[in-house]
């Protein structure tokens, strides 16, 4: 049995399987095999439902200082931005009424917004809209904290792990950021219900095959119910500007190996993978993803949440143009789901 077989069977390999999977992922026949058997359990799972999440970047202050992103602590030449409660409602809002059922809350480890905060943020949502599914993607918080979101409503909690191998980690990352305590925070989500998900960047500074399969294995031990991986694409003001950004076909591949492993994984095609390719979104489709995060952000601040050079915000990835959105969807066989979009577990 070839390795593709194995993983198709079993949705497992060990690290070393992976490494050689991996080793041979330019080869045309295996790239296809695996795209068509991710797209076959997409479908099995989901149908050619793809759902669509509002994306609000609410803050892009952080007090930390990530090597690769543009919104680092160290970066001064960011305008740095906050929406207040009332933006953010009325990003909801308007989110409604074009028809979104999730909201992804995502920003910088922004010390404003206090616990209290958040959980009056959350609970307003939830009670303004009951039918609606909360996604907190705001990084690394104690175990009460996590506790108290998901109380009030929280559904779903966005947390790339990045990279799970340490040393690798320890290039990305300053030295009070630490893989463990990342890993804490995603084991300690899963306790308390939360639809949780992992993930990192694809072709990020000193990544190697031998990380991708740590990544694999994680992902497989974890079992998250999302998977967010995207290119890793340079930002001019951090240390990594001069870095090669990671590859489109890579990255599909990649979508496509997860889909196998975790045959019910929402498993969203990113801004990111949009970014560098203007039909990225569709190839990730293609590849087994299943779920769009449109950005709901306020037209004005979308450009300050720079994470990545020309990250795409003001064409057909955004919320308000939904209806080119569905056009996309459809050229690859899909449609799109107005609905909470829950893990089908
Ligand atoms: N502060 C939150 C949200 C981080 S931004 C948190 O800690 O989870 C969301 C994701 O963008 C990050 O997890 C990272 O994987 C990705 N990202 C950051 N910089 C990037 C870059 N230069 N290229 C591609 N993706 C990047």
């Amino acid at each position: 049995m070839t390795l593709a077989d194995k993983l198709i069977k079993e949705h497992t390999l060990t690290k070393e399987e992976y490494i050689e999977l991996l080793n041979h992922w330019g080869d045309p026949e295996l790239k296809e095999k695996l795209r068509m058997e991710a797209n076959r359990l997409r479908r099995q799972y989901y149908g050619d439902g793809i759902f669509v999440r509002g994306l609000i970047e609410f803050t892009n202050i952080c007090k930390n200082n990530c090597y690769y992103c543009g919104i680092r602590r160290e970066n001064a030449n960011v305008k740095r931005y906050r929406l207040t409660k009332e933006e953010i409602l009325e990003c909801c809002d308007y989110g409604y009424e074009l028809g979104f059922r999730t909201f992804v809350l995502q920003g910088g480890e922004d010390g404003y917004y206090t616990d209290e905060k958040v959980v009056d943020l959350v609970s307003t949502i939830k009670k303004k809209y009951p039918d609606c599914a909360v996604t907190l993607s705001i990084g690394e918080k104690t175990y009460e904290s996590y506790k108290a979101y998901r109380e009030v409503g929280a559904d779903r909690y966005l947390l790339r792990h990045e990279t799970a191998c340490e040393a690798h980690y320890n290039m990305l990352h300053p030295d009070n950021m630490k893989l463990s305590t990342r890993l804490q925070c995603l084991r300690n989500l899963k306790t308390l219900g939360y639809q949780t998900g992992a993930g990192f960047m694809v072709g990020s500074p000193n990544q190697t095959m031998s990380t991708i399969a740590d990544d694999l294995v994680f992902l497989q031990e974890l079992k998250p119910e999302m998977v967010g991986i995207g290119p890793f694409i340079p930002h001019h003001d951090t240390c990594f500007a001069n870095e090669p950004a990671g590859s489109v076909d890579f990255t599909l591949f990649l979508l496509s190996v997860i889909r196998i492993m975790l045959p019910k994984v929402l498993l969203p095609a990113t801004t990111a993978l949009g970014t560098m390719d203007e039909h990225g979104r569709e190839k990730g489709i293609l590849h087994g993803a299943n779920v769009i995060m449109p950005n709901l952000s306020p037209l004005k601040n979308r450009k300050q949440y720079e994470l990545y050079d020309n990250k795409i915000c003001t064409g057909e990835e955004a919320a308000d143009s939904i209806k080119s959105l569905e056009k996309r969807v459809a050229t690859v066989g899909c449609h799109i789901v107005y609905g909470r979009g829950d893990y089908a577990g």
